[in-house]
């Protein structure tokens, strides 16, 4: 069969990877290069991740793509930890007895999180909290102080407001952050990127770059034509890896599947000439001026003095001036990991941003995407597809990237 992927970001050249076997693929990707958020840049002949990724032992998918790929000897795994800022201080907050010496809490509060805690970080998923709000279920189960304290940084930093946050999100990312040993990649996902487009090569797999697609047709029971400035081509099916609204733009007037509200990201990467003391994986600072939270991490790769900021924008685009105050942001956030930081740390420094990162997992989101349907003769959607943790990581792109080779199978008997 002939099989077009757009966008050339992991899910894509995973799928593209896998199906390369047996049909004949080609990707097109928007920009200059593969990875979309895996991608990264070059810096005095060395290549730096733009976000920072990690990944856990539970990650099995991407385990055994390691595995598959050869590429599963460099990875190293690492002790790391967590702390938010709290009353002037950073707290760690690796494991849930760190709770214990938080002094704004009442026994009463800490007590209620630790059973609350210890239900939930092991448990499975369960969909009924899909309908329920967040932040409700927190004052619920722990009061409001342990609410302001410790669970509103974390929801705070993603999606700014968080009244209409589902409760299920707020549980599949507590139990992604229950882990501390953390892995990664040497030559970060650039060596994923390298081994995957290296796989393409050989099995003579055309990646088109600098090729946006503009408009997908379908006439009737025919086939797909993928439309491009350059020109078009026809398809018997369409792996659309990229966001919902990217997909909806392709199509002229109602797409016919639900489009959720998504994030966008920009990330500060700033490498030190000094060592910052601080090992976090995950480190939430409060933003004053902004009022909402900061991701920091400090985890040294390569015993490289880099951290990463990432801020997290709904409803807001970036603009010059957001851009600056983010930095401020970051140079309030390093002053307050390490009181002695000033401006002459930073030996580089370099700016990235995305639109449409990853979906706003509102109340009934899962209600709404499994009132969607999935595929259409064809045209195959990973955005659309539900997962009980349904966070949007490395693993799950390559888990319904499984999904979908598994329904083309079916639906195509191929
Ligand atoms: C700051 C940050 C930190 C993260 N940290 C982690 C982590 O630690 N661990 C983890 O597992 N995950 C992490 N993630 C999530 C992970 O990066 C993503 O889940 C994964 O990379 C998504 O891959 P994708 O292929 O689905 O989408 P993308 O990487 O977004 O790829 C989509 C591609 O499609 C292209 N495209 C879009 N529209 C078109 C078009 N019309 N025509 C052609 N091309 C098009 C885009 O340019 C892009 O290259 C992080 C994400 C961010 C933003």
């Amino acid at each position: 069969m002939k099989i077009a992927i757009i966008g050339a970001g992991i899910s894509g050249l995973v799928n593209a990877y896998k199906l390369s076997a047996k049909h004949q693929v080609t990707v097109y990707e928007q920009t200059k290069q593969i990875g979309g958020l895996c991608s990264g840049f070059e810096s005095d002949g060395k290549y730096i991740d733009k976000y920072n990724h990690f990944f856990s032992k539970s990650d099995k998918e991407l385990m055994e793509l390691f595995s598959e790929l050869g590429i599963n000897r460099k990875v190293s795994w690492a002790k790391s930890g967590q702390c938010l800022f709290i009353n002037d201080q950073l707290q760690d907050l690796s494991n849930p007895c760190d709770l214990f010496a938080i002094k704004s809490l009442s026994i009463i509060d800490k007590l209620k999180t630790g059973k609350f805690l210890a239900e939930n970080l092991f448990s499975k998923m369960n969909i009924e909290l899909n309908d329920k709000n967040a932040e409700e279920w927190i004052i619920e189960q722990c009061g409001i102080a342990a609410f302001n304290l410790l669970f509103k940084p974390l929801l705070n930093f993603k999606t700014q407001q968080t009244d209409d946050i589902s409760a299920m999100y707020l549980k599949a990312r507590l139990k992604e952050r229950k882990n501390n040993i953390i892995g990664t990649l040497q030559g970060g996902m650039h060596t994923l990127l390298i081994a995957l487009r290296d796989r393409l090569h050989k099995n003579k797999t055309h990646i088109w770059l600098n090729s946006k697609v503009k408009k997908i047709t379908r006439d009737g029971q025919n086939k797909w034509q993928v439309i491009l400035d350059t020109g078009a081509e026809e398809y018997d099916l369409v792996i659309a890896c990229i966001s919902l609204t990217d997909a909806a733009a392709l199509f002229v007037g109602n797409p016919g599947f639900y489009v959720s509200e998504y994030l966008s990201v920009g990330s500060w990467v700033l490498d030190l000439n000094k060592p910052l003391n601080q090992k976090c994986w995950i480190c939430l600072v409060d933003d004053q001026r902004e009022k909402r939270h900061v991701v920091v991490n400090t985890q040294p790769l390569n015993n490289e003095n880099r951290t990463y900021f990432t801020f997290y924008l709904r409803n807001q685009s970036v603009t010059p001036q957001l851009e600056q105050e983010m930095f401020n942001a970051c140079c309030d956030s390093l002053k307050k990991i390490n009181p002695e930081f000033n401006q002459q740390w930073i030996r580089q420094k370099t700016f990235h941003y995305d639109l449409n990162v990853e979906p706003v997992f509102t109340q009934k989101f899962v209600a709404k995407l499994y009132g969607a349907v999935e595929s259409f003769n064809g045209l195959y959607l990973p955005d659309l597809m539900y997962l009980p943790q349904l966070l949007k990581t490395i693993n799950t792109s390559l888990i319904k990237s499984a999904i979908i080779r598994q329904r083309i199978k079916k639906e195509f008997k191929v």
